[in-house]
């Protein structure tokens, strides 16, 4: 496990301009830097680097972000292995400590929960592409506002359908507790599914895991709350998360 204290100084050592540098030919623009996508095929340069906010973004397909988050998708690497990746890149060395067993049962608790929020998000997703309710209602609301498929698929948008209970039958048919699907506030303490006729936008945290879900209702007139977040939980604290 690499140290907090030396996460957070890798993140503060870390220059973006540096970093997609080293990939991505950038030529000045202003107090910006551009270059040609390193995520999509293009022409003409739309990918930006802001030295002054630290962040990199694709005016083309949306990808973008800041350092870490720019090696993680660069080089297909998880949160940790960008971590190890820029510690060498800024020679700063990683003294790995030991987890304690309490650690250890913390994290798989965790990983537990960002493991059916990921499920959960792959399903919403599939309703929405691949269901006639989803691609009527769902798809459809997402391309009127100008959401292009590669920008859906990359944010992995989602649909819950009108029926009562169809995403918590599937997932506890597919071996998944009801006790965590309640926690997570996907499932209601009734047993109905929580997000229902709503677009599903995953919130997720600095490494890229799905901590909850926003889910905006589409009907007109709808009594419900017109936009809805999942309740906090042991991975979502909201005051710590920008949405
Ligand atoms: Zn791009």
């Amino acid at each position: 496990m690499i140290p907090q204290k030396t996460v957070q100084e890798i993140i503060d050592t870390a220059k973006i301009e540096e970093v997609v540098g080293d990939f991505v030919n950038l030529k000045r623009a202003g107090s910006n830097l551009k270059g040609l996508c390193p995520f999509h095929n293009e022409k003409t340069p739309s990918f930006v680097v802001s030295p002054a906010k630290n962040l990199c973004k694709c005016f083309g397909c949306g990808k973008g972000g800041d350092p870490v988050r720019f090696i993680m998708n660069h080089e297909n690497m998880d949160f940790p292995g960008a971590i190890r990746y820029l510690g060498e890149r800024y020679n700063i060395v990683i003294e790995e400590v030991e987890m304690t067993n309490e650690q250890r049962k913390e994290r798989q608790k965790r990983d537990s929960l960002f493991i059916l929020n990921q499920y959960a998000s792959d399903y919403f997703a599939k309703e929405l592409l691949e269901t006639d309710e989803g691609k009527s209602v769902g798809l459809s609301y997402f391309k009127e506002r100008g959401f292009r498929e590669e920008i859906i698929k990359h944010f992995q948008l989602g649909y819950t359908s009108k029926q009562k209970d169809s995403f918590t039958l599937q997932a506890t048919q597919d071996s998944h507790s009801l006790e965590l699907l309640k926690k997570l506030g996907l499932t209601t303490k009734y047993g109905s599914d929580f997000y229902r006729e709503r677009v599903m936008f995953p919130i997720r945290n600095l490494s890229g895991k799905i901590i909850g879900f926003g889910g905006r209702i589409l009907q007109k007139g709808a009594k419900a709350a017109k936009y809805i977040n999942s309740p906090e939980s042991e991975i979502y604290n909201k005051s710590k998360v920008l949405y």
